[in-house]
């Protein structure tokens, strides 16, 4: 919705399908199967899919993730009128042209309430709050079902179990949900325009998802004029300037400018050299930060596609070379046979020395007693008996940032301590 261009780009592209997207495709279609059929998917384990060339295997933990967002989508089900999973919506009264839709994971609905629960199996944090692909879910289901349930509240959920706090909920109003109909409405519009028309307008989300972004011009761009803090950080007016990023669309004249630079070994290089961050000013930190993941996401596409080009193509690289990733020793498949050399090379060793057994983590032992103590116990009384006994501590985290639209509650400073004792002192007074 951000970069005009990038839906045409995208469609475009070659669609290279990854790891983590193989196991989102397993780890959704267990959800899936489990909903529809009532029964926990345990006689799966150890099953092998194939996903895009990836081998995914099923395993234990994998549908205890899984049952986090089945029990949520279970518990939206109580009381609702209507539910679904895997439910296609048609969006094609946002889009300019027909039969466009998506797959919505998991819907409920009563009179004049829509709960809207997504599975993201990954691990980068993805929140409710101002989602864009649920909002745009919720508007087809709207469509499609609002002249029977005059929907007035929307829930939007989205469950990311693999991530602390993953779990989010956004409640938005019917005038809300409309609001974003026209935004929607008014941002693809401008995608299908004539190609020339088109303008590319970097962001730091839009760009972590988009095919082309290794080779995007427009990207190396606003990258490289964001990390030009560097250069005027000890600037007063240049560290304020930076607080707030307004998408801005980058002109073709200015692409092709930096296409020049790209290919011209000896232009000077617009991303400045780098100062050691106790240089540079708090403001100037925090926002380099939000960058984070946009770069990695960026460099780590460019190695992907300069590796791609030495091996399919067998391109030259200038300073690069293609090698073998380190591994690590590990056993050939025969373990019968493995033993059988072991002790006949050292006697002296027994059977029982060659391996190694140690207790299984709680989340692991809540999963074998739920699957194998033969008692009717859900996962989370497990949870609660293995704390309320005693046996589980939960340590504070170490302290480590995140946005401030992140879930979790801001962690105690070290000073409040002495705060609260100040209190206490002014209480017995
Ligand atoms: S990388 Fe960013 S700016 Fe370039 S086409 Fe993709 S979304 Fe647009």
């Amino acid at each position: 919705m951000t970069c005009e261009e990038s839906l045409v780009l995208n469609v475009l592209a070659d669609d290279n399908q990854t790891y983590e997207a193989a196991e989102g495709t397993v780890a959704h279609s267990l959800g899936e199967g489990w909903i529809k059929s009532g029964e926990r998917p345990d006689d799966q384990i150890g099953f092998i899919e194939v996903v895009g060339g990836f081998e995914i295997e099923i395993t234990e933990e994998m549908i205890g993730f899984v049952e986090e967002f089945y029990d949520w989508c279970m518990e939206a089900a109580e009381g609702a009128e209507y539910w679904a999973s895997e439910q296609y919506v048609d969006i094609s009264r946002l889009t300019p042209i027909p039969d466009q839709g998506g797959t919505a994971d998991f819907i409920a609905f009563r009179w004049q309430v829509m709960i809207i629960i997504d599975l993201k199996y990954g691990k980068d944090p993805v929140f409710a709050r101002e989602n864009k692909q649920l909002r745009v879910y919720a508007l087809g289901v709207f469509y499609e079902w609002d002249w029977l349930y005059n929907f007035q509240t929307i829930e939007i959920r989205i469950a990311q179990p693999r991530v602390a706090g993953g779990m989010t909920t956004w409640t938005i109003s019917r005038e809300e949900l409309l609001a974003f109909a026209d935004e929607a409405k008014e941002a693809w519009a401008r995608t299908w325009q004539p190609r020339h028309m088109l303008t590319r307008t970097p962001s730091t989300k839009g760009c972590r998802w988009c095919k082309v972004r290794a080779t995007c011009p427009a990207l190396y761009l606003f990258m490289a004029e964001d990390t030009d803090v560097f250069e005027n950080y000890d600037d007063i007016d240049a560290r304020t300037a930076i607080i707030d990023v307004v998408p801005t669309a980058v002109s073709y004249e200015r692409m092709a400018g930096a296409n020049e630079t790209i290919m011209d070994d000896m232009a000077v290089s617009p991303f400045p050299a780098l100062p050691s961050p106790p240089a540079l000013h708090t403001l100037a930190l925090a926002k380099l930060l939000r960058y984070q993941k946009l770069m990695e996401n960026f460099f780590n596409a460019i190695r992907a596609e300069l590796l791609s080009r030495a091996i399919s193509r067998e391109e030259e690289l200038l300073w690069w070379k293609v090698v073998e990733s380190r591994t690590r020793r590990k056993w050939v498949e025969d373990e019968d046979w493995i033993i059988e050399q072991m002790l006949k090379r050292f006697p002296r060793l027994k059977r029982a020395d060659l391996f190694v057994t140690k207790m299984a983590s709680p989340a692991e032992m809540e999963r074998i007693i739920h699957t194998k103590a033969k008692e009717k116990i859900s996962l989370p009384k497990i949870k609660a008996f293995l704390e309320d006994s005693g046996m589980t501590v939960k340590p504070p985290g170490q302290k480590t940032l995140a946005a401030v639209d992140d879930p979790r509650l801001p962690a105690p400073k070290d000073t409040d301590v002495f705060f609260n004792y100040d209190e206490m002192e002014e209480d017995d007074i």
